[in-house]
């Protein structure tokens, strides 16, 4: 990519074309404060993001930025893929609206897409990852009430996982500062440790409908779930009647390697859920489930007015298409096998990096310290990239990503840890 013209930069700006800022005359009213009409719910760096093409995003003083992060993981074909793209301005001329009170043939098709490369029969859709567990969880108890009672309607979590911010599924998730303020909590959620086999089998009671986890915990640091301690969940849902949900919100869709990320492990999940991956950065997320689950909802049982409209269907079939078709999947698995390994070698020789772990092209750093002002450092020098808890830089570039991106990626990745950890306290720069 080259970078942006004068003319770009302006148009991006707002600036008059022909003519840079500077040269604006003096006196100017001051720009006003940014975002004063926005609740400030999200702690934002100091970056306007204004146009992407693939691997790379602009800021609006038309500075050049690699990325990866994938706006959390969303935007897995790279900035405005093309034939995406392509099908979403088709649509656009198309319909883009309709209820769901009428047939929504593509709707029909990614279902289709979606249950013909996993082993759920089912789907259902909306618009993102929290409605899509918030189904899942609905789902969950409306099955049980039927085959249990009412009083079978309790979900098992676990700590460090990260579900959503609806009611109930900050509740389900796993961290204390997702629900400050929010109390009461709706009841019927129960976390325990993850790993602790233990701990679990004393929470699974007569109430407990379903458990529900992340193969690797993104948010909670970019923890993978062992094998050994899933098939036991496995086995003990199957021992107790519980329904397995496994939250594919940030793992799916390619991005650690396989489809999804419970294929890595050879089980089968009653429901699991998508959106990040799902639609190229069109909101959209779906909930998945097994034959057996589909009269659990009847009609009026569950709605959303946006889930799967005509133009959601169509950028949501495009995606999974595409990433069907460039073996997108396959890539990712090669390409994070490159790209850890990369880090492998560059880091290996501070003590300043704990481990290097992660699935596919879903890549946690965990640091001896805080590694907020390593994410800092990056933006200055072009790179975005982010954190997962205090210590953990994540890795989430697109899946098209090539070793020429990685390779510039890590130099500047490996100059800034080992810089950072040359003067953080002087104790880790051994
Ligand atoms: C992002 C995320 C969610 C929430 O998705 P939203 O679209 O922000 O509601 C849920 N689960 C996991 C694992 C996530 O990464």
């Amino acid at each position: 990519m080259s970078e942006l013209t004068q003319t770009e930069q302006d148009s991006l700006t707002g600036a008059p074309q022909g003519r840079s800022a500077e040269t604006q005359e003096q006196g100017a009213a001051p720009a006003p404060a940014r975002l004063s009409a926005i609740f400030p719910s999200y702690a934002r760096y100091d970056l306007s993001l204004v146009k992407g093409k693939g691997s790379w995003v602009w800021d609006d003083q038309g500075n050049k930025y690699l990325d990866f992060m994938c706006g959390l993981a969303v935007t897995s074909l790279g900035h405005a893929p093309e034939k995406v793209g392509e099908k979403l301005k088709a649509q656009i001329d198309t319909l883009w609206h309709v209820s769901n009170l009428f047939h929504i043939p593509g709707q029909e098709r990614v279902a289709a897409l979606l249950t013909g490369n996993s082993c759920a029969d089912q789907v259902f859709f909306c618009n993102s990852g929290a409605e899509a567990n918030e189904a899942a969880i609905k789902l969950a108890r409306r099955y049980h009430q039927k085959v249990k009672g009412a009083d079978c309607y309790e979900v098992i979590t676990f700590e460090q996982s990260f579900h959503g911010r609806t009611l109930a599924t900050l509740t389900a998730t796993g961290q204390a500062k997702v629900k400050e303020g929010f109390l009461p909590l709706p009841a019927g959620f129960k976390t325990v440790p993850l790993h602790d086999l233990e701990a679990l089998k004393a929470a699974i009671t007569e109430h407990t409908a379903a458990i529900m986890l992340e193969m690797v915990l993104a948010e909670g640091g970019v923890l993978e779930v062992q094998q050994e301690f899933l098939d036991a969940v496995v086995a003990l849902c199957k021992e107790h009647g519980l329904l397995l949900i496994v939250d594919e919100v940030q793992t799916g869709m390619g991005r650690t390697g396989k489809l999804f990320a419970h294929q890595h492990y050879g089980i089968e999940p009653d429901i699991f859920t998508l959106a990040k991956g799902v639609a190229s950065g069109f909101p959209a997320g779906v909930m998945l489930g097994k034959g057996y689950l589909r009269e659990a909802f009847s009609p009026g049982s569950h709605a959303s007015t946006f889930g799967g409209t005509p133009l959601s269907a169509a950028v949501m079939e495009a995606t999974i298409e595409t990433m069907l078709e460039d073996k997108l999947p396959e890539r990712a698995a090669e390409m994070g096998d490159y790209l850890s390994g990369l880090l492998r070698e560059k880091l290996a020789d501070t003590p300043f990096v704990k481990e290097i772990r992660g699935k596919g092209l879903l890549i946690g750093i965990e640091c001896k310290e805080p590694v907020a002002e390593i994410v800092l450092a990056g933006q200055k020098r072009g790179l975005l990239f982010v954190q997962a808890g205090p210590n953990v830089i994540r890795l989430l570039p697109n899946l098209y990503v090539t070793t020429a991106e990685i390779d510039q990626a890590v130099d500047i990745l490996s100059e800034l840890i080992h810089t950072y950890a040359n003067t953080a306290n002087g104790e880790v720069s051994s």
